[in-house]
């Protein structure tokens, strides 16, 4: 295992990318070997490899967003390019892209969610940068 070099060492594009491919496999996106997720999609909240703090990350709906837009355009695009789906009786094509379209998306989820949480790490998105600003707090200083 090597040691992650430190975000000033890093060029942004090349961290960016990096939280992002560590995150698509469902790693720590600092170091890359631990398991980003203690469930399906629950974060383990520190990194069993390197001791990191993956709980300071929020995806929030961000991963489900980016899985509906990749998973829609991934339906849509035959729909419009292929005739024969249009003329299918519905209970075939139902019956066929609805399993397929569930399973694209569970496969998708956590991944998506992961590239989420590893850009966050690059762009150094953490919880407690975000001020509830409801509740009377002040944003901090910048
Ligand atoms: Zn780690």
């Amino acid at each position: 295992m090597s040691e992650p070099l430190s975000p000033a060492l890093q060029s942004e594009p090349n961290r960016f990318l990096q939280g992002m491919v560590r995150g698509l496999k469902r790693r720590c996106p600092n170091c890359g070997e631990g398991a980003l997720y203690a469930g399906y999609l629950k974060i383990e909240p520190t990194c069993l490899v390197c001791g990191h703090d993956n709980s300071q990350y929020r995806a929030d709906d961000a991963g489900p967003y980016f899985t509906i837009l990749i998973v829609g355009h991934i339906a849509v695009g035959p729909l419009l390019f292929f005739p024969f789906i249009w003329k299918a009786p519905v209970w075939w094509v139902v019956g066929t892209t609805l399993p397929f379209l569930a399973v694209l998306t569970l496969l998708l989820l956590p991944r998506v969610k992961g590239a989420v949480i590893g850009v966050q790490w690059a762009q150094a998105v953490r919880k407690s940068a975000v001020v509830d600003l409801s509740a009377g707090g002040a944003p901090p200083p910048a």
